[in-house]
């Protein structure tokens, strides 16, 4: 498949929940999923194999932490370029053709000035750094994820553009406020539409967030604020504990129904995210048009 055909489908369907899946295998909560970018190959490519098997048109690769801080915060040895183009190796083997590879990119782990101590520059520098590998290796798509500052987001932007990525999408989570779902910087629907719709990269939406209701807001709030093409991953609801584990309240079929909902307000791309899995992403693909 190519981008071009990718493109040209009614409705686009993304992967799931990794972090969780990798759980389930047996990395301990807490550990950072990008470790078993070495060590553990090969289970990283079994939850790459279940999203395509499940239907996934766009896999992400284990990278949504890998970069120069966080790496170093997760005790992880290798370089920044040499994890982002091992990642981006298994996807694409794992995907063996049947779908394409987004190349994920988390936030830095600091707080960008002015509110912060991490300087523009340097989170630009980090960016860059996995940018440039994602790039390198061949990604279709840079997805730049789970930015909950949009001057965060425009930072990530600019070094993916910088990087060379011809397809850019961006993702942000919001929370609910009494004045409806906000960043947790304070920016609404509205303040995230203007500014990246000025960035003209390929699609952007919003990812992870506290369940189906708030995300019904926020798609609706996208949808009525934008022609641009959207990204919706939702969890499958906020996780509570059950006999010492994480546990999500929404099962596959209501997320399936979730993504009709979706679908059907013209949301082109859907996947999920925290607690999502090839079960949930499998039934959202029976409901929607591709
Ligand atoms: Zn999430």
């Amino acid at each position: 498949m190519t981008i071009e055909q990718l493109f040209s489908r009614h409705h686009i369907l993304f992967d799931g929940g990794t972090g969780t899946e990798y759980q389930k295998r047996g990395l301990p909560v807490g550990a950072a999923p990008e470790e078993w970018i070495f060590a553990n190959p090969n289970a990283v490519k079994d939850v790459h194999k279940a999203y395509v098997a499940a239907g996934s048109d766009v896999i992400e690769t284990c990278t949504f932490g890998a970069t120069r801080d966080r790496m170093k915060l997760a005790g992880i040895q290798s370089s920044v370029a040499d994890l982002n183009k091992r990642a981006v190796e298994l996807a694409r083997e794992a995907a063996d053709g049947k779908a394409l590879v987004a190349g994920s990119v988390g936030p830095l782990g600091g707080i960008l000035e002015p509110y912060g101590d991490l300087a523009i520059d340097d989170a630009e520098k980090m960016f860059a750094e996995q940018m440039t590998a994602l790039v390198e290796a061949k990604v279709d798509i840079v997805l730049i994820e789970t930015m909950l500052s949009l001057n965060e987001a425009l930072v990530a932007v600019r070094a993916a553009k910088n990087a060379g990525a011809k397809i850019i999408g961006v993702t942000m989570t919001f929370e609910p406020t009494p004045d409806g779902p906000k960043t947790s910087f304070g920016e609404s629907v509205r303040d995230v539409v203007a500014a990246l719709e000025n960035e003209s990269i390929s699609f952007f939406g919003s990812n992870c967030g506290s369940g189906f209701e708030l995300m019904r807001v926020v798609a609706n709030e996208f949808r009525a604020a934008t022609k641009s093409p959207l990204l919706i991953q939702t969890n499958a609801g906020l996780p509570f504990m059950e006999n010492g584990k994480n546990r999500y309240p929404e099962a596959p079929q209501s997320f399936g129904g979730f993504a009709k909902e979706l679908a059907d307000l013209g949301i082109q791309m859907i996947g999920g995210c925290c607690g999502t899995t090839p079960d949930h992403i499998a039934a959202a693909g029976i409901n929607i048009k591709r």
